[in-house]
């Protein structure tokens, strides 16, 4: 028996919205504009307007929303970027892309995203090394859990360095009252269909206050296209959005809020019937996620992760290695033993299913299981 509770159940999601997804769709087959259309231009008004910022650019996924950034504020050959070692492998690749080179940084202990200290000891090691420049952090809101934009923006601000926030999985969570969108100089979102907004292909964006910015992100996204299409004024990307997939997002924001109740809501069930003692990705009171994934740590995950397999729980493991042990990016790995946090996490992690159309029951079926497969004593119900 497998994936009798799965992890992300996108047709119940879809069953919700199909109607006005096939009207809206209709309409784009009627007009025909199918790149960067009318409803592109809707949807990145409506998103700009929901992260609080003048902004959105929507480009071909969330991997080229990072790559765009970098290229519109000219980081490239010689810069130096700093990424958490826990993370999707986009995050440094976008780096690499650019032409910079990424440098990794440990994760805190408790929340899992880019470690402040660490990371202000890593720009100091830079400064001494003297072999590049540091231009720009990227904190990676992991599980949809806002960084330490207090710390990192405060660091940045110190150091000059730029904040271009890997916002893929946390559109829709915040930072007290600022939303992701809001908290970077850019902010770079996914739309992959099991991100919180997400469309049906490849789709991202970028957030930006900043004016010129936003600018230089539409020029990149078209060939570093300038006053006309056949301008080109700077080295850039095929990064465009399609309409359709705008078309769809605009019908999918409008379950939006509810997705992302329903999801705290199983995320706070989840809090209270996990076995006792198993730990888990430390929220705290100031952020808000937009419960991507709900993670939990477990010894033995392969051994919990079968037995839950088995009784037709699916799960996920995010990530099962450090990016800097991967073998496309150890050149960038520095000392073998400099990601303590990433490499426990990478032994530990176990994303459970917390979509927004898991049943109450499926909750506790996941729970009672996981107490049983860890050897932990299940909470009473
Ligand atoms: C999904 C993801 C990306 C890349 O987004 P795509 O739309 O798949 O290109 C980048 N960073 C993180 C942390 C992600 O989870």
């Amino acid at each position: 028996m497998t994936g009798v509770i799965a992890l992300f159940d996108l047709k119940a999601s879809h069953a919700r919205v199909a109607a006005d997804v096939r009207r809206r769709i209709d309409a784009v087959f009627q007009h025909g504009r199918f790149i960067l259309g009318p409803e592109v231009e809707e949807l990145e008004e409506r998103l700009a307007a929901r992260a609080g910022v003048r902004h959105a650019v929507t480009v071909s996924s969330g991997t080229d929303a990072l790559v765009a950034s970098l290229m519109a504020l000219d980081i490239g050959p010689g810069d130096i970027v700093f990424v958490p070692s826990f993370t999707f492998a986009a995050t440094a690749e976008a780096v690499v892309l650019a032409g910079a080179r990424p440098r990794f940084v440990d994760v805190d202990q408790d929340d899992w995203t880019i470690d402040p200290l660490r990371l202000e000891q890593a720009i100091a090691e830079t400064a001494r090394e003297a072999d590049g420049r540091p231009r720009a952090i990227i904190p990676v809101d992991l599980f949809g859990l806002p960084a330490n934009y207090d710390a990192i923006n405060a660091i940045a601000k110190e150091q000059g360095l730029a904040v271009i926030a890997d916002a893929a999985q946390s559109f829709g969570g915040a930072w007290a009252s600022l939303p992701v969108g809001s908290l970077a100089t850019a902010t770079a979102t996914s739309f992959y269909p099991t991100k919180p907004l997400g469309c049906y292909g490849d789709g991202g964006a970028i957030l930006t206050n900043d004016d010129d910015l936003s600018k230089k992100l539409r020029s990149v996204r078209v060939h570093g296209s300038g006053a006309g299409q056949y301008d080109n004024v700077r080295i850039g990307l095929n990064a465009r959005f399609d309409t359709v997939q705008a078309a769809i997002l605009l019908a999918r924001l409008e379950i939006f809020d509810d997705e992302l109740r329903r999801r705290a809501t199983i995320a706070a069930r989840y809090d209270n019937l996990l076995p006792a003692g198993m730990s888990r990705q430390r929220q705290t009171a100031d952020r808000r996620s937009a419960r991507a994934l709900y993670t939990v740590r477990v010894t033995s995950r392969d051994k919990v992760r079968h037995r839950l397999q088995e009784a037709g729980i699916e799960t996920g493991v995010y990530y099962p290695r450090p990016l800097p042990e991967q073998p496309a990016y150890r050149a960038y790995a520095g000392g073998e033993s400099d990601f303590p946090v990433s490499a426990a996490l990478a032994q530990e992690v176990l994303s459970l299913p917390a979509h927004a159309y898991l049943s109450d029951a499926a909750v506790e079926i996941v729970c009672r299981c996981l107490a049983e497969a860890s050897g932990k004593g299940a909470r009473a119900v």
